[in-house]
């Protein structure tokens, strides 16, 4: 059978008692027959039966020929921004709006990589009102980045509009974690690089002591707190792993590494960032093409597009970083690919970075990633689902490694048609048990972009 859970109605908003704030439209048993479910078994197709919104059979059912619907676990977005400004005009999108745009494309876990403290509470109270239940979110809380130093020059992180924690001592990284644990936050972000892209492009910010990124790694290792680190070149990628960190949230930008590189840096990961980076060198014809795909003006504000309609040469060009950053992708794109090979590889994208949109920019990132080599497409898929949601139950304190398809755990899935480019949105989106009627979720964001706020937030 093809298809997902059967379609409902919207909730009766008449029954909603003030006991039960949140009403999802919960679907009755539902069972899919003879789904492939290649994170399981790539040659067998499954019976897959969901009641109460969690999964209580997933049964070999017969053996796949081929071209039959397949069930993966919601993606994983592992780098993303929630509460900065994505669009052009430095807007940021309502909280609530930015949970559809997520669940629009198959999003169900998003990893936040600093700043969504700053709309936790509408975060929440959009929740408690939704019609479908939003993507879940790990987050770090705020990033630790360095102290001005004595060139005038600031750490990373604070030149966006989220606050982060400056660390000038030891003895500050207590009060940073105590700070975010409170906020919510369950791993650590600490922003290291010093903004150069490429051999010879401008130092833009100052980085953290060794002594300080030494006992930062020994810190976080010794209370159990999962610590990802900012860097873009290959030196201070190695510096940090020399630190003791192993989880790196973008891959090496300045050069392409090699087999002994690699072998320096065992056991390393890296987040790709490939759409949150891609937007300063991109034509406005190649601008057109992107926000052309489906799913863009369902979810995104359409001023983007009147925006970029209006770009006559890439902002690179105008900041003479076209030629340092177009190389740069292409460092980062192959080893974000050696990566993959290696299992190392988290699929994100920076959203909330200018242009990079939730949601939307998922699907960018993996077909950036893909580019001509269709071997990859596969792996990649793997990577952003079952890769991403290890990755997302580890950063918050999930070590259990129970996998996401399984009876018992949430039925949240995402139904895909084989054979489709990696940038098409899923046959159909289920989470906890409750399907994404896309129309109506379009019809929620294009409600919230009519209100007053025109569906924004001042943070
Ligand atoms: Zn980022």
């Amino acid at each position: 059978m093809r298809g997902g859970p059967r379609r409902h109605r919207p909730a009766d908003e008449g029954r909603r008692g003030p006991m039960s704030a949140t009403v999802y439209r919960q679907a009755p048993p539902a069972t899919l027959r003879g789904v492939a479910v290649p994170a399981l078994d790539d040659e067998a197709l499954f019976d897959v039966t969901t009641e109460d919104g969690v999964f209580t059979r997933i049964e070999p059912s017969g053996t796949r020929h081929g071209g039959e619907t397949e069930l993966w676990p919601g993606y994983t977005e592992t780098h993303a921004h929630v509460s900065l400004p994505a669009n052009w005009d430095d807007t940021v999108d309502d909280p609530r709006i930015v949970a559809l745009q997520y669940l629009y494309h198959g999003v169900t876990h998003v990893v936040d990589m600093f700043g969504f403290p700053l709309v936790s509470d509408a975060w929440e109270a959009g929740s408690r009102t939704s019609p479908w239940p939003y993507p879940e979110i790990a987050h770090c809380g705020y990033a630790v980045t360095a102290m001005t130093n004595a060139a005038g020059l600031r750490g990373h992180g604070v030149e966006f509009p989220a606050p982060v924690h400056m660390l000038a001592v030891e003895a500050d990284l207590d009060h940073a974690l105590r700070t975010n644990s409170e906020r919510g936050g369950t791993f650590l972000k600490v922003m290291f690089t010093d903004g150069t892209e490429q051999p010879g492009t401008p130092v833009r910010f100052s980085r953290l002591s060794e002594r300080v990124l030494k006992f930062t790694a020994r810190i976080a290792a010794e209370r159990g707190i999962t610590a990802v680190i900012d860097c873009n070149t290959l030196q201070e990628t190695l510096w940090a792993y020399d630190c003791g960190f192993r989880l790196f949230a973008h891959s090496v930008r300045d050069r392409t590494l090699d087999a002994a590189d690699w072998k320096r840096l065992e056991g390393a990961r890296f987040v790709s960032t490939l759409a949150g980076l891609s937007p300063m060198v991109m034509t406005r014809e190649e601008f057109l093409a992107d926000y052309g795909r489906e799913g863009f003006a369902e979810t995104q504000d359409r001023g983007n597009l009147d925006f970029v309609e209006g770009i006559e040469k890439p902002f690179g060009i105008e900041y003479g970083c076209q030629e340092t950053r177009t190389a740069a992708l292409a460092d980062m794109r192959r080893n974000a690919l050696t990566a993959l090979r290696h299992g190392n590889l988290l699929v994100g994208t920076d959203s909330g970075n200018t242009g990079a949109y939730h949601g939307y920019s998922l699907l960018s990132e993996l077909e950036l990633l893909r580019g001509d080599d269709a071997s990859v497409t596969e792996a990649l898929r793997r990577q952003a689902t079952v890769g991403g949601r290890r990755y997302f139950d580890e950063l918050r304190g999930d070590t259990s490694g129970a996998g996401p398809l399984r009876p018992g755990a949430q039925a949240t899935y995402n139904l895909h048609a084989p054979g489709r480019p990696l940038t098409a949105l899923p046959l159909s989106t289920v989470v906890q048990g409750v399907p994404v009627d896309r129309p109506a979720v379009a019809r929620a964001i294009a409600d919230l972009r009519a209100t007053e706020s025109k569906g924004k937030v001042a943070l």
